[in-house]
């Protein structure tokens, strides 16, 4: 890219930064419109408030000037892993409830808000290409959020018999609870006001709360909070330790992220064949070591595919097969793993099954994409392709092979059995004889 093609995108991202009228929260849903003019109206005014009647110090200064240069010190040192991270096509994360819980717990909550308003502002910053994706307004959300929960979260410690981390030094355990107390408000506060602006139209538990490691995570920061909460009261130079473990932590994310790409295939979010064997080497280890039903395997293919492609096009074709994956997967629903081997050729584990339930699985999955109709953009608007079919070869476990290579060959060789004669059916490498 040119230089001056860069300098030219800079400056439209800054423009739309402090354009107001150009934000594009204008052109969300009116009930997310109104819920972040709630939340920032919120932090604004709760600001403003303890702005007026809570004493700052010089100390309460130099803490906040220290939080605010540790936390810009490990965005910036973060730079590459976040970089690295982006590249794989996952959200940004944050890590900045370190900096902002240790201040809840040590200063005054508008000082807290000028230490999230700065390590914001610095992500906003140092990131004009989400900028430009993201809008400026998630930006401002996102910020206003975490102002919203460390102003909740300082409010409820205010009212427990140690109001800081100073008290709670000098109240025993009843300090150690105070301070449990808290680090439970941060986290269920956060998770609640965050749910209202989640545009994710899948209402799942998950989507809502994230998952175990998204939530040890944040448990992670809180707990690093404390402890740098605690350095900056004792011992402030100590703080500069927390640096460390948190660039760690940065890492791992990393590490889990990569081993997630690593596993799944990219154009359907279905397992790839690395990880699907994994899967179904973990399936045959249960099966050998229990006296339990075996398992199953079946090998789907898709029917004359080619002709999908020479008819609609390489994307739509890729569409088909994401509409593909989403039917078999839901044919099998929580009961079986999907992976996809390449191609237009699916692989299903079904695990704990005797061979008739197998069968059953198999043909939900061929009625499946039987019933499946796709929407595709064509020259004259929209085309719905139908009239999909699938050939399914089937094998189990323990009846067609005793290692998970065989199976898949048996599967396999069923398979082309169902394409030899005459497609869109089941056949089991049972059936071969
Ligand atoms: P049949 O299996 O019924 O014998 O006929 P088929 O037309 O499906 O034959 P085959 O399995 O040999 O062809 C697979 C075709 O799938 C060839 C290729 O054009 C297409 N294909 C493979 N991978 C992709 C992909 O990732 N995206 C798209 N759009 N097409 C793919
Ligand atoms: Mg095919
Ligand atoms: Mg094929």
């Amino acid at each position: 890219m040119a230089d001056t093609d860069i300098a030219d995108r800079a400056t439209r991202s800054f423009r739309t930064a402090i354009s107001l009228a150009q934000w594009n929260l204008w052109t969300q849903r009116p009930s997310l419109i109104a819920y972040c003019l709630l939340i920032e109206t919120v932090a604004v005014v709760t600001t403003a408030i303890t702005a007026f009647t809570e004493h700052v110090s010089g100390w309460d200064l130099l803490v906040f000037g220290l939080l605010s240069g540790f936390g810009l010190l490990q965005a910036e040192l973060g730079r590459e892993v976040e970089r690295l991270r982006l590249m794989s096509g996952s959200p940004h994360i944050n890590l900045t409830s370190v900096w902002s819980f240790a201040g809840v717990l040590v200063l005054p909550s508008a000082l807290v808000t000028g230490l999230v308003a700065i390590l914001y502002l610095y992500l906003a910053v140092r990131r004009p290409y989400r900028l430009r994706r993201g809008a400026p307004f998630r930006v401002v959300f996102n910020a206003a959020l975490v102002v919203v929960t460390c102003q909740a979260t300082a409010a409820v410690l205010s009212r427990t018999p140690a109001p800081d981390l100073a008290a709670a030094l000098h109240a025993g355990w009843v300090g150690s609870g105070c301070l449990a107390l808290a680090t439970v408000a941060y986290f269920v506060i956060a998770a609640l006001i965050t749910i209202p602006g989640l545009s994710a139209p899948d209402r799942s538990p998950r989507t809502l709360f994230g998952g175990w490691g998204d939530n040890l995570l944040e448990v992670a920061t809180l707990c690093l909070g404390i402890l740098t909460a605690l350095a900056v009261t004792t011992m402030i130079e100590l703080a500069l330790c927390i640096l460390p473990p948190l660039l760690v932590i940065h890492r791992a994310v990393l590490v889990k992220q990569l081993e997630i790409a690593a596993t799944t295939d990219e154009k359907t979010g279905l397992f790839n064949t690395t990880g699907w064997h994994a899967l179904a080497a973990h399936e045959l280890d249960r099966a050998q070591r229990t006296d339990d039903a075996g398992f199953g395997v079946l090998m789907v293919d898709l029917d004359r595919f080619k002709r999908i492609n020479d008819e609609y096009g390489h994307l739509s074709g890729d569409a088909v097969l994401r509409a593909v994956a989403a039917a078999i997967t839901g044919a099998v629903r929580d009961y079986g793993s999907v992976g996809r081997f390449g191609g237009e050729e699916f692989v299903v584990l079904v695990p704990d099954a005797h061979q008739a339930e197998v069968r059953v699985v198999a043909e939900r999955v061929r009625a499946a994409v039987a019933r499946l109709t796709v929407e595709v953009p064509a020259a004259s608007g929209r085309k719905t392709i139908d009239g999909l079919s699938a050939s399914i070869g089937l094998a189990t476990y323990p009846e067609s092979g005793s290692a998970i290579d065989s199976l898949v060959h048996a599967a396999d060789q069923a398979l082309y059995r169902a394409k030899d004669t005459g497609r869109n059916k089941v056949v089991s490498i049972a059936d071969l004889g």
